[in-house]
């Protein structure tokens, strides 16, 4: 078996794991393979072990893999900060979104999404960490987003995505991931259902599962270290 194949043997095992433990089917758990700044090849190794979902966070970057990967069966996520001159990229080739945090970028993602194709998946990042971070939405300005985002004709709004603060402190985590949950329940109860938790990582995916996840996003547990930083936790 090769390493990558092993490496996701061990990371299905950690989530079968914690679902257990939190009372949850682990089949309500969906394992996103993070491959970003790894080759094709090591995208085709992890595809060969059975993983179909990847994750990429820089457009051209990941543009450039699913271009030279060029197969049908594999599931694309975009989950990196998106500007607006890198909306077409993403809309023409990717499966979902996970970093919506503006209405302007959800549009243009809607109108440059190709007719033959499947609405996009997306989801909105929320800021669940405060002044300790910048990046996604404060939870008070998600609901507003979400209702100009589900009216987007070729879009389909799936759910909430975060990144907390790196923190040592297992209840300070929780409470992160609790907050997004919540955030999905109250969705909810305004008429907006929906189906996908986006949160967990290589280091805290436990935490996240205990809380609801329904998608977690893992890079160096499957592929090793990466040999350039990771720029959304910086
Ligand atoms: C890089 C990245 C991950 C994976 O991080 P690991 O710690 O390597 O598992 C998950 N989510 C986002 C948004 C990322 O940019």
């Amino acid at each position: 078996m090769t390493t990558i194949a092993a490496n996701l043997q061990a990371v299905q095992a950690r989530i079968e794991a914690a679902a257990k433990a939190a009372g949850r089917d682990p089949a309500s758990v969906r394992l996103l393979a993070v491959s970003k700044t790894w080759p094709a090849a090591c995208v085709r190794e992890a595809a060969a072990a059975g993983q179909t979902a990847f994750g990429e966070n820089y457009a051209q970057e990941g543009a450039a893999k699913i271009d030279e990967i060029d197969d049908p069966r594999l599931e694309w996520h975009f989950i990196g900060p998106l500007q607006s001159n890198k909306t077409r990229l993403v809309a023409t080739r990717f499966d979902w979104v996970h970093s919506i945090e503006r209405e302007k970028i959800a549009r243009r993602l809607s109108e440059q999404r190709d007719a033959h194709r499947p609405p996009l998946n997306v989801c909105i990042q929320v800021n669940v960490s405060g002044e300790a971070s910048k990046s996604g939405v404060a939870p008070d300005e998600v609901l507003p987003l979400a209702r100009a985002v589900a009216q987007l004709p070729r879009l389909r709004l799936r759910g909430l995505m975060c990144i907390p603060e790196p923190t040592p402190d297992a209840a300070v985590l929780g409470r992160r991931f609790a907050c997004l949950r919540e955030l999905r329940d109250r969705l909810a109860a305004e008429g907006l259902a929906l189906d996908t938790l986006s949160m967990g990582m290589s280091d805290d995916l436990e935490a996240a599962i205990a809380e609801g996840s329904t998608l977690v996003r893992v890079g160096s547990a499957i592929f090793g270290q990466r040999a350039y930083p990771n720029p959304t936790t910086e």
